[in-house]
């Protein structure tokens, strides 16, 4: 089996390459990708550069050229939701695009013709997080993530994302990467660490988190490869 790891940035990665040790780098369409075989498994990791567009394309490269058959992402997200604080994790439920927006013909926001403003994410593996959050007695939330090419620093920006979307954390990777895996048939799971609260202090509590919370996160999504490993 190959499973895919990504994350957007440098730092939500490094902690999983740290783990692995020993991988090869391939260098494809603008973006280094780290092979490795990881017990009986073969993974493939990569960061995407943040946003919708790199990571549809990294997600797409991780599946369609190497082959990879379920994909998790790992990585930090703003906090929507006010029972997530700064380095609690959530696992989407299912993903929308809060930035897609052609209802001046009278459609919902994030929905165009022939998609759907919602993309469920695997049961299967958010059935295994229940598992490892029990097993590392941690607390996990189950929510709706809502992606968006913008860093959402902004408090009205951010209720009209919950009103809209009921979403519980809001990120710019998530509903991208959905979209292709569920096209593709891959299942795919996405977990977020908070990092900020997407309000006017979110970029000073990113940059003071970001690591902190990536790691959390990273951490997290190799206790669920090792339980996928062992199914
Ligand atoms: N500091 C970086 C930019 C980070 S953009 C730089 O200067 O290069 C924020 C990244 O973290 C994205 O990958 C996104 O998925 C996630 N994220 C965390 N908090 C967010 C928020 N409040 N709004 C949108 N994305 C957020």
């Amino acid at each position: 089996m190959k499973i895919a790891i990504m994350g957007a940035m440098p730092e939500e990665i490094a902690p999983i390459l740290e783990k692995i040790g020993n991988y090869t780098t391939t260098e494809y369409a603008g973006n280094k990708y780290y092979e490795a075989k990881y017990k009986n498994v073969d993974l493939i990791i990569a960061y995407s550069k943040i946003g919708k567009v790199f990571s549809t394309l990294t997600a797409t490269t991780m599946i369609e050229h190497f082959g990879a058959q379920k994909l998790l992402f790992s990585g930090v997200a703003g906090a929507v939701s006010p029972d997530l604080r700064v380095g609690d994790l959530i696992v989407a439920t299912k993903l929308a695009q809060h930035d897609l927006d052609i209802s001046a013909f009278g459609h919902p926001f994030g929905y165009v013709p022939e998609g759907s403003v919602y993309v469920d994410a695997d049961k299967e593996m958010i059935a295994i997080s229940k598992e490892v959050a029990q097993s590392m007695g941690k607390k996990i939330k189950e929510g709706i993530i809502a992606t968006g090419d913008q860093f959402v620093a902004n408090e009205a920006r951010k209720n009209w994302i919950l009103e809209n979307f009921k979403a519980d954390a809001l990120e710019m990777e998530g509903g991208s990467v959905a979209v292709v895996c569920n096209a593709l048939d891959v299942p795919f799971f996405i977990l977020r660490a908070i990092s900020d609260a997407a309000d006017m202090d979110a970029s000073f509590s990113f940059d003071a988190f970001l690591e902190t919370s990536a790691l959390e996160s990273a951490e997290f999504v190799m206790q669920m490869v090792d339980r996928i490993i062992e199914k």
